[in-house]
């Protein structure tokens, strides 16, 4: 029978003895909330110099959701996912309008924003407000799925079997649980690794049942789906030229970035459709 309290114990161990200092994790709920829009899709290393402008110059939602959603597609840079933008945005009106200027501090209340789904309210009410819940990204599903189930990798998509586990591991934490859910989320990022998990510096090796089994490979899953030549592609492409153009771009120079002119207008659409630019005549802008 593993022991859950004690696997808790141990990685929180490793967690004050080896995480990295993070800056939004000194900061206020904004501050936190902020970031956990950023590193949705985007790792640390990009979101650590556009966080800290976005947080010096928008220090509190209010002050974001006066600006123009143009300003904040503009200052989300190239972390990619720009509607990640538009939604902050939106969750800043949301919070200023509603909330009376604070972000809220229950999970409901957080998944009520716009762009918030289950997996950002948990963080935000964990990180941000010590709430007892788990918190469940991939380097958390991961770590979980090798300590109790001995395959190397969680399903594609989420089970309710391991809602189920994280709790039990967030009821074990009793106490510690905003802790423990900090601690296994950096244990993923850096120790237990999705190709190479550095097992000898693991304070949990005994106890892992993917690493007592020998390792058994998980069954193969889909290739990651194509970025060169995606739509993907192409609306970064398109986006990044008119953000770097802030009086406006001619739809015709958006048109000659890229070599398929069809895929170019679709996305452009794309782009109009989601609010991230806008189209007067024949030029574009944020
Ligand atoms: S023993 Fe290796 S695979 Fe198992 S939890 Fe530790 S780092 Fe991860």
């Amino acid at each position: 029978m593993i022991d859950r309290a004690e696997i808790v114990r141990q990685l929180v161990g490793w967690f004050d003895a080896y995480a990295r200092d993070l800056p939004w994790r000194h900061g206020d709920p904004w501050a936190v909330m902020v970031s956990e829009f950023m590193l949705q899709q985007t790792p640390v290393a990009r979101v650590l110099p556009v966080w800290a402008a976005w947080v010096e110059r928008w220090p509190t939602p209010a002050l974001l959701a006066a600006e123009p959603t143009g300003e904040a597609v503009l200052a989300w840079g190239r972390l990619g996912y720009p509607r990640r933008a538009l939604w902050l945005h939106a969750s800043a009106t949301a919070i200023a309008e509603r909330q009376d200027g604070q972000v809220p501090d229950t999970v409901d209340e957080l998944r009520a924003l716009p762009g918030v789904g289950d997996y950002t309210a948990a963080a935000i009410a964990c990180f941000a407000f010590g709430a007892h819940v788990p918190v469940l990204d991939t380097n958390v599903r991961r770590v979980l799925t090798r300590l109790e189930v001995a395959q190397a990798a969680p399903p594609a998509h989420l089970t309710n079997a391991e809602r189920a586990r994280a709790q039990e591991f967030t009821d074990a934490a009793a106490e510690l649980a905003p802790r423990w859910a900090a601690a296994v989320m950096e244990f993923g990022a850096l120790v237990c690794l999705a190709r190479r998990p550095d097992c000898a510096s693991c304070p949990v090796a005994d106890t892992c049942a993917w690493r007592i089994a020998g390792y058994p490979a998980s069954p193969r899953t889909a290739p990651a789906q194509r970025w060169h030549g995606s739509d993907r592609q192409c609306r970064g492409i398109l986006l990044d030229i008119i953000r770097t153009n802030p009086d406006g771009v001619p739809v015709e120079m958006l048109f000659d970035a890229w070599h398929s002119l069809p895929q170019a207008k679709a996305c452009l659409v794309g782009l109009m459709a989601d609010g991230l630019v806008h189209r007067s005549g024949d030029r574009v802008t944020l």
